[in-house]
């Protein structure tokens, strides 16, 4: 059966960025398991893996715009730290919680002040070229259900 639109895939990967810095892996833990064509994953992968089936290997790099999205200046911004939820000891590089207009949101400290602190709301891949490593595990037709929800279930799924 080949990915196409509406199909359940069940995939391990490694991905990592252009300079090395970042990497992260299913191995070892629970395969990703997603209903192709929802955006449930990067559109750039989600675009590679149309037409692969159970077995398939593939290597994708994949340009930010097709990944997490350009680095937006924008999202760059300075919140009282009375806004953090529960911010414990603030360093530069972690991530916090924020209070915001439209609920609660992660962000990355780049800067720490005495009332304010520097927060960049980017998708800490913003802006990256990544390198994906992929397995194919499975692929299997979606349930009516799991068409209805817009996202996969059972094991490694949502629920
Ligand atoms: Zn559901």
């Amino acid at each position: 059966m080949q990915i196409e639109r509406d199909k359940v895939v069940t995939i391990n990967y490694r991905v990592s960025d252009g300079d090395g810095t970042f990497s992260e892996s299913s191995e070892g833990g629970d395969p990703v398991v997603y209903l192709h064509g929802h955006g449930s994953i990067v559109p750039g992968l989600e675009k590679a893996l149309l037409g692969k089936q159970a077995g398939d290997e593939l290597s994708v790099e994949i340009a930010p715009e097709d990944g997490y999205g350009r680095h937006d200046p924008g999202a760059v911004q300075r919140v009282p730290i009375k806004h953090l939820i529960r911010p414990g000891k603030l360093t530069v590089g972690k991530t916090v919680g924020v209070n915001t207009d439209s609920g609660h949101r992660g962000a990355i400290v780049l800067k720490v002040g005495r009332f304010n602190v520097d927060l960049d709301f980017n998708h800490p891949l913003a802006g990256k070229h990544l390198h994906f490593d992929v397995t194919v595990l499975d692929v299997r037709d979606a349930s009516p259900e799991e068409l209805a929800h817009g996202h996969a279930h059972g094991p490694g799924g949502h629920h």
